[in-house]
């Protein structure tokens, strides 16, 4: 992009402030995460502010990394340097949405906007499919459909492109208007309208108009009949409809047996081979196939297409491959956008310090080939990878640039001539368009386990650390608690997403726990909250630092300390407050002071307490004394050492219910796993883990037939039965079953039956249509931990730490 300096402040009414000299400049992309490794001199950045996060606290470090261009909005921010050329607005976020508006009126392609709560995203790469022979297409990666992702979507528009795909979501009023401009859709389409979402709207009614407001100006839309979206159609469009059930509709389609015969304009008739049968993805090839008939399609063409649609992974996930190698399976497609979000996703999530790329040939989108790998080469520089593996006979002709390349014509050729023994201790992300069948290499480096995981969303946590931010100053600092593996959920990659988010330290029980984080290249501060004797001399080693809770403790410390020559090795000190568990009574202070006053080994960086009840309202008033304890003593231990120290005490639920009481840093811990103590709480957290299996074999049993140990389930009626592959074994609590347990197959209950077994448990099914390999769910967002917790007397902290290590985990963004 070529900007005329001029002309771009006048549209941002921004004022330039640094180096003034250039009427032109050129940059190649627009960015606001300071984090990926793309930012370099072509790059024009945007210091987006929200409530946890100010863009412009990266500035120093991105001017290192060769950015010149930043549109900001706080003037104090600046850095003035030399080339570094900064355009002052009044909100970084508007001037990004109106930068788009911008680059947008500089094409007259058609433009197809989509809209709708469910389906988006795989509309719109199946569109992408669908009209790929015959369109050079630009479209949103992935899910970017948000206030900042449209936009971004919408500077990928270059000159080649012959049609853009964009997808737009809302989460509340008033933010449709401004993505309207931006997108300025020439076709409209809205997918399923569900009551998902809803949290920012009065009304489905009025979520479909403020979604119907993206096509103010265009002039047809298209979707399924459905009276609530047809009174919100803009007076000047006109709605084309499709429908299962009414056969007054442009396309009215009846499904039998895998076969959609259709009726188009009441007149013409069709049949379609279907690849998909769910309701969800029948609705999804609806709408294409409308979306392919009103742009002039031939039936023919749109037979032969429809039938070679796919499944879309819409998310990037996490495995656990063979040889401690981990996997990023992205073998679905392959374009330069995908690419360059993927390798983003690898830096992120890598558990290993070596990268490796699977890379099958990069579908055009309308760029030369020889431009296309230039660009491919320089994306895979940026990022460091080790070791390219590039399949195909085009990336072959053009990907050669070094030496960290090897090249194969097929997946066939790869498979082989490469022992998948080669791959030790990567990180591997594998990605490749459908037809070249990357889902064979997925399966010789998958590790093989059963089928139960447990399925941890860290865009959720994500969405839970920031909440809890949200609630806290900007300058009070966050430890998050990764004892006990993460409590569950496994402790190296979301240390590594915490690390990524900056958090202050990560807390561990034992100092094993933070040598394994170390060993993964996490550089946050590490507490270790019960440190044992034996492992100082690690911990110095491994740079973790103790939390001090006796004078026993302290002097053994000292020693190890003093033998490793160190000079004001960090230490914590916990003070006891009314816990009893661990730390110093307000008469044992006097003897720590003296100990600290004649050391200059150790420095007291922090001083915490806990709260025993911080959950429990009938304790405010012992609470409260809690705090005021720590007060009187952390502020004795300061003076009388004439120190500084940061001062700590909330845990999650003392984070929500005394925040102003959080000093220089709080402890999160539960909450980040999407466990808050009552029901309003819980209401603004996210789900994060989900424990699930498959079913393994389904019969029927007669009347007064028993199931499992004991006889301790008889059949009152001929009875449905499901076996399913997770027993006590795996962490479910064996009492769960006999207290009303059960387990959620097809969004249903299915009761558990009998006693648990160690690693096998049945469930009654009689009321659910199932069939063996049907998804199981024990515990998740339909059924939490919460429910299961209070029904066996327990807490939830126990469900999801019992959950053994033989189950896999696996991590995906959404
Ligand atoms: C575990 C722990 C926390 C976190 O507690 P949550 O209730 O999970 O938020 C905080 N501080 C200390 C010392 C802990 O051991």
């Amino acid at each position: 992009m070529n900007i005329v300096t001029a002309d771009f402040c006048a549209y941002l009414h921004a004022e330039v402030v640094g180096d003034k000299s250039e009427e032109r400049f050129e940059i190649n992309r627009v960015a606001v995460d300071s984090r990926t490794l793309l930012n370099d001199s072509d790059t024009l950045f945007f210091a987006l502010v929200g409530p946890n996060h100010d863009g412009h606290a990266y500035i120093e470090e991105l001017v290192r990394l060769g950015v010149i261009y930043f549109v900001v909005s706080d003037r104090t921010k600046i850095i003035p340097q030399e080339g570094v050329t900064y355009f002052v607005v009044q909100d970084t976020l508007r001037a990004l949405q109106q930068a788009a508006t911008w680059h947008r009126q500089k094409f007259a392609i058609p433009v197809i906007g989509i809209t709708g709560s469910r389906g988006k995203t795989v509309v719109k790469e199946w569109l992408n499919f669908l009209l790929s022979p015959e369109y050079s297409i630009s479209k949103s990666p992935k899910s970017y459909n948000s206030q900042t992702g449209v936009p971004l979507s919408v500077f990928g528009m270059a000159e080649q492109h012959t049609i853009g795909l964009f997808e737009v979501g809302i989460s509340t009023v008033n933010e449709m208007q401004k993505l309207q401009p931006i997108v300025q859709p020439t076709l409209g389409i809205i997918t399923s309208i569900t009551k998902e979402h809803q949290e920012g709207f009065e009304s489905v009614a009025q979520k479909v108009r403020e979604k119907m407001q993206l096509f103010t100006h265009t002039p047809i839309i298209l979707g399924e009949k459905n009276s609530v979206i047809s009174t919100a159609v803009p007076q000047l469009s006109k709605y084309m409809d499709w429908s299962l059930t009414d056969s007054d509709s442009v396309l009215y389609g009846e499904l039998k047996g895998g076969e959609l015969f259709l009726i188009y304009n009441k007149v013409e008739k069709f049949t379609v081979e279907l690849p998909f049968v769910t309701e969800f993805e029948v609705n999804n090839c609806m709408t294409c196939i409308l979306t392919m008939l009103t742009m002039g399609y031939a039936i023919e063409i749109i037979q032969a297409r429809i039938k070679h649609l796919y499944a879309i992974e819409l998310r990037l996930q996490v495995k656990k491959g063979i040889n401690n190698c981990s996997l990023i399976d992205d073998a679905y497609s392959s374009d330069f956008q995908s690419l360059s979000i993927a390798l983003d996703f690898l830096e992120k999530h890598r558990s290993n310090a070596n990268k490796t790329v699977i890379l099958s040939d990069v579908f055009h989108s309308g760029l030369e080939p020889r431009e296309l790998y230039q660009q491919v080469n320089h994306l895979l520089k940026n990022y460091q990878i080790g070791k390219v593996i590039c399949i195909g006979e085009e990336i072959s002709q053009y990907g050669k640039d070094s030496e960290v390349k090897r090249f194969f014509s097929s997946t066939e050729e790869f498979l082989q001539k490469v022992s998948m023994d080669e791959f030790v201790d990567e990180t591997i992300l594998i990605k490749g368009s459908r037809g070249f069948r990357f889902d064979k290499i997925v399966s010789l480096l998958e590790e093989k386990t059963h089928e139960t995981v447990l399925e941890i969303n860290l865009t959720a946590i994500r969405h839970n650390l920031n909440f809890y931010r949200s609630k806290l100053q900007p300058e009070t600092k966050t430890m998050v608690m990764v004892k006990a593996f993460g409590y569950g959920h496994g402790s190296v990659e979301i240390a590594k997403l915490l690390e990524h988010e900056k958090v202050s330290y990560l807390g561990v029980a034992f100092a094993d726990e933070g040598i394994v984080l170390r060993k993964a290249g996490i550089k946050t501060n590490i507490i270790v909250m019960n440190p044992e004797i034996s492992a100082f001399s690690a911990m110095l080693a491994y740079d973790l630092e103790p939390e001090i809770y006796s004078i026993r403790e302290l002097r053994a410390f000292l020693q190890v300390a003093r033998a490793k020559n160190a000079y004001h090795y960090p230490i914590h000190i916990k003070v006891e407050t009314g816990m009893h568990r661990h730390g110093f009574l307000t008469h044992e202070l006097d003897e720590l002071l003296d100990i600290l006053k004649h050391t200059n080994s150790v420095a007291v960086t922090s001083i915490f307490s806990h709260l025993s009840s911080s959950d429990m309202e009938q304790y405010q008033g012992f609470t409260l004394g809690q705090m005021e304890l720590f007060v009187k003593n952390s502020t004795y231990i300061k003076e009388r050492l004439n120190i500084q120290p940061l001062l700590h005490i909330l845990n999650t639920s003392g984070i929500y219910n005394y925040t102003t009481y959080q000093m220089d840093m709080v402890r999160l811990g539960i909450g980040l796993y999407g466990i808050g103590n009552d029901v309003e709480e819980m209401r603004q957290l996210r789900n994060v883990g989900t424990l699930k299996t498959r079913i393994m074999q389904v019969k029927e049993i007669q009347t007064t037939e028993s199931v499992g140990y004991g006889r301790r389930f008889r059949a009152e009626r001929p009875t449905k039965i499901a076996t399913v592959p997770i027993g006590y074994a795996d962490g479910i609590h064996r009492v769960w079953g006999s207290n009303g347990g059960y387990v959620m197959i097809q969004n249903k209950k299915a009761p558990i039956t009998g006693s648990i077994c160690m690693d096998m448990l049945m469930v009654d099914v009689t009321e659910i249509d199932c069939v063996e390999g049907d998804e199981v769910i024990i515990f998740g967002e339909e059924l939490p931990t919460t429910v299961i917790a209070s029904a066996i007397h327990t807490i939830p902290y126990e469900i999801i730490t019992s959950v053994s290590q033989r189950v896999k985990r696996i991590f995906f963004e959404e």
